[in-house]
């Protein structure tokens, strides 16, 4: 029997949409980019953080909050179903920093850009399941230290698990982008390493992204569907 593909999935923002969480929008035309009507520079920078980080933990506490209240959608379903059935090794990474990949069934998830459900202590450097507020400055679970922060990659950060991603890519026959701009690094760099290093590569998304040259085929849609359709042809 011939060797089952390793598949590397990447998700994006696109993925989440369809479950109503709001995402940040990038700027056109010399507007600012917006998150739920923030500047990101005043919420989701290292600056922002140190300038006022009461209103970042608040702005943080509020997304924590929103996406306990949204479900997985179609699209996170199929997802697991494929991380459930496939035969070969499957690696879902995310950009999302909601939870809905996991709650859909999903298992092993890489979130290199942090999780929303997750405090990191600046303190001591432990990680916490995190469901509640921050903006009260609660303890550190571990240290006691009121120094808990998002475990949220903020741009000017450096993402997670990069090695891990790059470990996975060279270790892939297929290299998947579901639902992202092509347009952030290191992510969007990602069609192309995985082409260098063997992989076909495929993009599911709503409209043509800057990346959609790099791929050997796209697939336009809303994730719902063309991801739900990509895995039923897949599993059969
Ligand atoms: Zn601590």
């Amino acid at each position: 029997m011939e060797k089952p593909m390793n598949i590397v999935i990447l998700t994006g923002a696109g993925v989440s949409a369809e479950s109503g969480i709001d995402t940040f929008r990038a700027g056109t035309n010399g507007q600012p980019s917006l998150w739920e009507q923030h500047r990101i520079e005043d919420v989701a920078t290292p600056e922002a953080y140190a300038r006022d980080p009461d209103l970042v933990l608040r702005f943080y506490d509020m997304r924590r909050a929103a996406i306990q209240t949204k479900a997985p959608n179609p699209a996170h379903l199929a997802l697991a179903r494929l991380d459930a059935a496939w035969p070969g090794h499957v690696t879902i990474v995310t950009q999302n920093v909601d939870d809905l990949h996991e709650r859909a069934g999903a298992h092993g998830v890489i979130h290199m850009h942090g999780e929303h459900l997750s405090a990191w202590c600046a303190t001591c450097d432990t990680r916490t399941r995190w469901t509640g507020p921050l903006a009260g400055r609660p303890p550190c679970p571990a240290c006691a230290a009121p120094t808990l922060r998002p475990d949220i990659v903020w741009f000017g950060e450096i993402p997670y698990r990069m090695d891990d991603i790059q470990a996975a890519l060279a270790g892939a026959d297929l290299f998947v982008s579901i639902g992202t701009s092509g347009a952030v690094y290191p992510a969007a760099g990602f069609v192309r390493l995985a082409r260098e290093l063997g992989a076909a590569t495929l993009e599911l998304n709503l409209d043509r992204s800057q990346g959609s040259a790099w791929f050997d085929e796209t697939r336009l849609g809303p994730a719902s569907e063309v991801v739900a359709a990509w895995v039923d042809g897949l599993l059969g």
